[in-house]
């Protein structure tokens, strides 16, 4: 076998557990050449200081922010452009700086785009699944905020 064993998914370069992605999202998100891509499992690494996005099962290849046509979330979180949601268009900045009104509305065109079938998560979104997570992830953390009297 060539490359280092990546047990379990863990990044070979920062040394984190991956998150598995499904094929059809390596093929439709890598800018590079199919051919490259070697027939195994791929990871998605969402460490947001580590240059790797996707790792193969051995450890032995990886592709970075450079190879991914998506600028992706877990790597420039508090970029002006970065999608959060890459269905429906909305940026990490869109929701922070929306009042919580327009934050619920965000939620909720997600979800109706969810509900409608009009989302393609594994093809958009680097991670290769739904952005809900984050945003809800996201959507917490502003609540926390110092500015916010509890
Ligand atoms: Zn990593």
């Amino acid at each position: 076998m060539t490359g280092r064993y990546a047990p379990g998914g863990t990044c070979p370069v920062c040394g984190k557990h991956g998150k598995p992605v499904p094929g059809q999202t390596i093929k439709s998100l890598l800018t590079v050449s199919l051919r490259l891509r070697r027939e195994q499992d791929y990871w998605f690494c969402r460490t947001e200081t580590c240059p790797v996005v996707y790792f193969s099962a051995d450890g032995g290849q990886t592709f970075g922010q450079e190879n991914v046509r998506a600028v992706v979330y877990q790597k420039k979180p508090h970029g002006a452009d970065t999608p959060i949601c890459y269905c429906f268009q909305h940026t990490a900045e869109d929701i922070r700086a929306a009042s919580v009104e327009s934050r619920l509305e965000i939620v909720a065109d997600i979800e109706a785009g969810i509900q409608a079938d009009q989302c393609a998560c594994d093809l958009r979104n680097p991670q290769g699944s739904c952005c809900l997570g984050n945003v809800n992830a996201l959507l917490k953390e502003l609540s926390r905020r110092p500015t916010h009297t509890q």
